[in-house]
């Protein structure tokens, strides 16, 4: 008897030593993914809905919520939800999972993959399909919402759980703050998400300072002055003008930007004319543009402006019909930036509850958007939006080896490792609640 009781002191005491994970969570949630998360991933993948549609979606996660004991709103944003628990005095801390699937047929082969269709927002038939990993992180969500229930004794505050519509269409978010939010609910002292994301071995987290660039969208609107394609020297040619400024573009990033500092203009379209002979009067280019900051992004949108008309003055047309550079506020989104603290006490927790070597170091060479930042940039919430593996590792030794690549985010063949991926975003996400959920 003492033999053991010592012995289970002495592990108790140096389990913390060795950076061992928290074993009683990891038992909790390896047998709640057994009990029902595993079924619950199955039913949100089999039933993806497009943006602004997530209606199946938001009714299985609201009843979800609801039987743990939340105080479930729904209908918010469209169909988004705000899931309530009030757990005494503390701070007020959100959790969101985005909801949508994507216009994408899936052919990943996995024997469970979603055939489900949907008419889309042009009322066209549509293939549906979770390419981007969101029904990992609406079961996560739930996951959590019933560990955090369980173990109420063992925190403090509100726990505020957000499932958003239409991350895809970066119009979610906004939609849910129009519907004022913070004012019927209450506003977060902190806020967090997570993305699954292939790029990741299972069992890793990703959490650094920026983990998505701000975008914006543009047009710039050519006019010309039409003529007979023989007689180009009676008009002003709109396709010539607008592939100067493609071309005159490139220099804004690579000639105006500080060069140690991120940033994209991307030409996506470019529409003109209707005939092999006839110069057309008009021209048009829809553009992305990235950026990291509020100085970054206006010196971008300035170089376009700059280009845009300079470029029209170099094709001799007046001033009164000079490219118009419009740039859509409305479909906008800021940079994802960590709060710094916040931060580093997230990862002091998860290397302390997830073991030392939990982080998973990438270098981040693109510039994806998402449209948290409306949950937290104004008024400003510190938040964390960290990044979940969902790829086995031996898919990546695979592909280093000259096999299969791994799959991208919204491709058809998109897919993750459900069991690994949506435990440890529980995992993560509890650890990291408990510890901003204390009494003040
Ligand atoms: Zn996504």
């Amino acid at each position: 008897m003492i033999g053991r009781l010592a012995l289970l002191l002495l592990g108790g005491m140096l389990l913390p030593l060795l950076g061992y994970a928290n074993a009683d969570l990891d038992q909790r949630v390896d047998a709640l993914y057994d009990e029902e998360l595993g079924e619950l991933f199955l039913w949100f993948h089999q039933n993806p809905e497009l943006s602004h549609m997530e209606h199946k979606t938001a009714a299985r996660l609201a009843s979800e919520l609801e039987q743990l004991g939340y105080d479930v709103h729904t209908g918010i944003g469209g169909t988004g939800i705000v899931a309530l628990m009030d757990n005494g005095d503390g701070p007020l801390v959100m959790f969101r999972a985005d909801m949508d699937g994507l216009p994408v047929q899936e052919k990943s082969g996995l024997p469970y993959a979603s055939t489900a269709k949907q008419v889309d927002w042009d009322g066209n038939e549509v293939y549906v399909m979770h390419a981007c990993g969101h029904d990992v992180h609406v079961t996560s969500l739930v996951g959590t919402a019933r560990i955090m229930a369980e173990r109420r004794d063992q925190w403090q505050g509100t726990l505020m759980l957000i499932g958003q519509p239409a991350e895809e269409r970066v119009g979610g978010a906004r939609l849910m703050r129009e519907d004022d939010i913070w004012t019927r609910f209450g506003q977060p002292d902190y806020a967090m998400a997570l993305h699954v994301t292939s790029t990741v071995p299972t069992g890793m987290l990703i959490a650094d300072p920026a983990p998505y660039s701000g975008a914006d969208t543009v047009d710039i609107l050519i006019k010309g002055v039409g003529a007979h394609g023989a007689s180009p020297h009676s008009g002003v040619d709109p396709v010539l003008l607008g592939a100067q400024i493609v071309v005159a573009l490139q220099s804004v990033v690579s000639r105006n930007l500080p060069p140690r500092r991120p940033g994209v203009i991307t030409v996506g379209s470019f529409h003109s004319g209707t005939k092999h002979n006839i110069i057309s009067d008009s021209a048009k280019l829809q553009l992305t543009v990235r950026s990291e900051s509020a100085s970054d992004r206006a010196l971008l949108l300035a170089g376009i402006k700059r280009v845009a008309e300079n470029s029209g003055r170099l094709m001799g047309l007046p001033e009164d019909m000079l490219p118009e550079v419009v740039v859509y506020e409305n479909e906008g989104v800021p940079p994802t930036l960590n709060d710094i603290a916040m931060l580093e006490r997230m990862r002091g927790v998860w290397t302390d509850q997830l073991g030392e070597g939990i982080f998973y170091n990438e270098e981040r060479l693109a510039m994806g958007a998402e449209d948290f930042p409306f949950f937290t940039v104004d008024p400003y919430i510190p938040s964390v939006y960290f990044a979940v593996g969902g790829t086995d590792p031996a898919d990546f030794e695979r592909q280093a080896a000259g096999g299969p690549p791994v799959p991208s985010h919204h491709s058809p063949l998109f897919k993750i490792v459900p069991e690994p991926s949506v435990e440890l975003g529980v995992k993560a996400s509890v650890t990291g609640l408990m510890d901003l959920l204390q009494a003040p």
